[in-house]
């Protein structure tokens, strides 16, 4: 058996131990997603029809990855195994027996900004709040009550839960979340939630097709197991019931979802739930060099709530951890673009070789301009995905209301776009009579003449003869044809084509690249069912990833580190390490939220194979203003013998600045209790490399500027100790530019400036 070749003995033995259920928790890159990739190989090789196999992943990249993996050691049969997220898959399994619990095969899903549309239509009408009721956190509720399999009937009747929204001032939210719930069954929809959340109601309420899954799946495993929340876990224990053949992996260390409601119980739990249990150890990381692993080690140490784990590397031991610094969020992505050209060069690597990753998706913006300024080709992943953009969702809720004319928030979207002459007060008047007579919009849109006045309704009832007109095409052509002839006669392919302007003309781009998507689709020979229908049923659930249109191409990964986990680069960078920002500003209420902020610190240094940066800013600009920021305690909580620092001057013309001379001895003090805000100086005992904020001088105060000369040293409240090189315009609008230590030059206008001469 060749293909065991590549495996430890621990490895090896836990991609053997085919029957009865498993449990892998092991550190980062120690190869479990490996073994669950041979496993499934191995079971293949053993016999086991690929169609008895369910793998479960995180992301629809994982599934790709690994089913071309397996493809690789047993052939095409692999396209048969059942492999995907926990939403994909069981969305697959809803489409075909939705219809017993209530919904038509063909509903629709709901992504977040649709239910979000509609929690906020509900709000209005019940005229509540929309601060106290804001639709973000109204969603949030829902979402985490449905994760944990509390129905709306069930949430009004807790009274726990019911407490807690009375003490917030939202006693109605048990309400909203039943209105929301019935509007989305009168439209046939269903959230991502419910998702899994039916697919649970599905198996509690029809053994009988409990039972037929469960004969199914004879070999379950699923990958990141310590992110499943209470309804996944629910979901896999029930299929795994008769069998019991269930392999689980994961890291207790990388569980970074508890705020979507994973539940590290999960893991923790297994042991009591199959008594049989057979526990496999690994390791060895065969990802990362020696310095890499004992940095992520010595970082998750300081977590409380760990199982307790021996990581280690037989690899080299590798360049130490750079720790770059830069003035702002501009300079960090210049520094980064820099550093990664010319790491390239001297090390022939390929952009491919490179990734950046982030904690908010915001920091994107700073890097991609650097990297754009130095030509280098990068690719953003997980951000705003193909589908989510305006016009494909258009044309896509074109397609929608064609299979499902129940879909509200579809008919919303394009009653009126393009323009048809329905105007506002028309659709509120639609929605008000669907409301009175308990009938869906759609029922009032095909009998218009009955609740609109004369002029309103012909517009109305073109408009549904026009989406009629589309069933019947839909019925009687292909997935392409369909598709055309639906954006040629919306108006919308027309609409955009007008439309001369830059953005005009990429829209436009973007509802051809959707075609051809279609036509790729129809084309393809390994699916039986081609229709439109087919197409489109999966729609919401694709993300940007897979729309990856040249997936080979040479390029720098940029990602949230969210959308990191699994993954892994030679050269990783892991930027914007400031406090507040990493750890975010609401981990630091809590000691678990800081926990589950310091292991996505550990999730982002244990992508990197060969060479790690973290870089952090002294100033960014954050919602519009210029602040000032602190280095992480991340950072701090590094033994400084794995880390080398790079502080970069900041521009040529500054290297003659006397501030530079001594850059690298420039470490101040910082504050390492973890959990208290920064204190003044005095109270600082432990030495850190790393500069602090700057806190003024005891007793500083503004001093009379009015004699101020360049070459002067100042003193800024805010900014630190600096030296005028320029002075210019007039009183009182006198300008000063002042080069600061820490942030670099600056022009303040002396009238407010609170400075000291020093
Ligand atoms: P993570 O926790 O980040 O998901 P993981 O435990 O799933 O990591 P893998 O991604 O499976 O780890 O493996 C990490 C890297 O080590 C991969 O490149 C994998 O191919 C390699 N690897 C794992 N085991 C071995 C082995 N026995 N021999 C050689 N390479 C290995
Ligand atoms: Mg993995």
């Amino acid at each position: 058996m060749e293909y065991l070749q590549g495996l430890n003995s621990s490895q090896r033995a836990a991609v053997l131990q085919i029957n009865g259920p498993v449990m892998i928790v092991a550190g980062a890159g120690s190869g479990k997603t490996r073994v669950i990739t041979y496993r499934v190989a191995h079971l293949i090789k053993s016999d086991v029809d690929p169609f008895n196999i369910l793998v479960l992943t995180f992301t629809n990249k994982a599934a790709k990855e690994m089913r071309e993996r397996i493809t690789k050691v047993v052939g095409p049969e692999a396209k048969n195994i059942w492999m995907g997220t926990f939403h994909s898959v069981f969305a697959k399994i809803l489409r075909v027996e939705a219809e017993k619990i209530g919904y038509p095969n063909n509903f629709t899903i709901y992504d977040t900004d649709d239910s979000k549309s509609l929690l906020r239509a509900i709000l209005k009408e019940q005229q509540l709040d929309d601060k106290l009721y804001n639709a973000n956190f109204v969603y949030n509720r829902i979402s985490s009550a449905k994760n944990n399999l509390i129905s709306a009937a069930e949430y009004q009747k807790n009274e726990h839960i019911q407490a807690e929204d009375f003490s917030s001032g939202r006693g109605r939210l048990g309400e909203i979340y039943q209105l929301y719930t019935q509007r989305c069954f009168k439209a046939g929809a269903m959230d991502f939630d419910d998702l899994l959340f039916k697919t649970n109601v599905l198996l509690k309420e029809h053994p009988d097709v409990l039972y037929k899954y469960q004969n199914k799946f004879k070999y379950l495993m699923v990958d990141e197991y310590q992110d499943t929340n209470f309804s996944q876990y629910l979901i896999v224990k029930k299929l795994a019931a008769i069998n019991e053949n269930i392999c689980v992996v994961g890291d207790d260390a990388q569980s970074i979802y508890a705020f979507r409601g994973a539940n590290i119980q999960n893991i923790l739990n297994f042991e009591k739930d199959y008594p049989d249990l057979k526990v496999f150890k690994l390791e060895q990381n065969y990802r990362s060099t020696q310095n890499i692993v004992n940095v992520a080690n010595s970082i998750i140490a300081n977590n409380k709530n760990q199982l307790k784990k021996n990581v280690f590397s037989e690899n080299e031991t590798g360049d130490k951890i750079r720790v770059s610094r830069a003035f702002s969020d501009n300079e960090e992505g210049k520094m980064i673009a820099e550093s990664i050209a010319q790491e390239r060069a001297v090390g022939g690597l390929r952009y491919h070789d490179f990734a950046i990753l982030y904690r908010t998706n915001a920091q994107s913006r700073a890097m991609e301009e650097a990297l754009r300024k130095l030509n280098v080709p990068y690719k953003i992943y997980g951000g705003l995905s193909f589908y989510q953009r305006k016009e494909i969702k258009d044309l896509i809720a074109y397609f929608r209301l064609t299979f499902n004319p129940n879909d509200e928030e579809a008919l919303k979207r394009v009653i009126n776009y393009p323009r048809r002459g329905i105007g506002d007060t028309t659709v509120e008047r639609v929605i008000i009579a669907a409301d009175q007579n308990n009938i869906t919009l759609w029922e009032v849109v095909t009998d218009a003449g009955k609740y609109l006045d004369s002029r309103s309704a012909t517009a109305v009832s073109n408009f549904a003869t026009l989406i009629q007109s589309f069933q019947v095409i839909a019925k009687n052509q292909g997935a392409y044809d369909a598709a055309l002839h639906i954006s040629q006669h919306s108006g919308l392919l027309k609409d955009l084509y007008e439309d001369k302007s830059v953005e005009g003309l990429s829209r436009y781009e973007n509802i051809q690249e959707l075609l051809n998507g279609i036509k790729e689709f129809a084309e393809r020979e390994d699916i039986a069912e081609k229709g439109l229908d087919v197409f489109m049923q999966d729609v919401a659930l694709l993300t940007n990833d897979d729309n990856d249109k040249n997936p080979d191409a040479d390029t720098v990964s940029l990602m949230t580190i969210h959308s990191a986990k699994g993954l892994e680069f030679p050269n990783v960078y892991v930027v914007g390490l400031e406090e507040n920002l990493f750890p975010s500003q609401m981990s630091l209420n809590s000691r678990s939220d800081l926990e589950e902020e310091r292991r996505l610190f550990y999730v982002a240094i244990t992508r990197a194979e060969k060479k790690l940066t973290l870089s952090y800013a002294t100033s960014r600009y954050r919602w519009g203003t210029l602040t000032s920021c602190e280095p992480s305690r991340f950072l701090d909580e590094i033994d400084a013998k794995y880390l080398e620092l790079e502080f970069r001057p900041r521009q040529k013309s500054v290297d003659k600045n006397p501030f530079f001379d001594n850059e690298r001895s420039a470490w101040g003090q910082k504050q390492n209790d973890t959990f208290s805000k920064p204190k003044p100086p005095a109270a600082q005992k432990t030495t850190s490399i790393l500069p602090k904020a700057h806190v003024p001088s005891p007793g500083f105060a503004p001093s009379d500027t009015s004699g101020l000369q360049v070459g002067m040293e100042v003193e800024h409240e805010r900014f630190g100790f600096g030296k005028v090189i320029n002075i210019e315009g007039s009183k009182p609008d006198l300008k000063a530019t002042i080069f600061f230590k820490e942030l670099g030059q600056k022009q303040l206008l002396l009238k407010f400036a609170k400075l000291r001469i020093v």
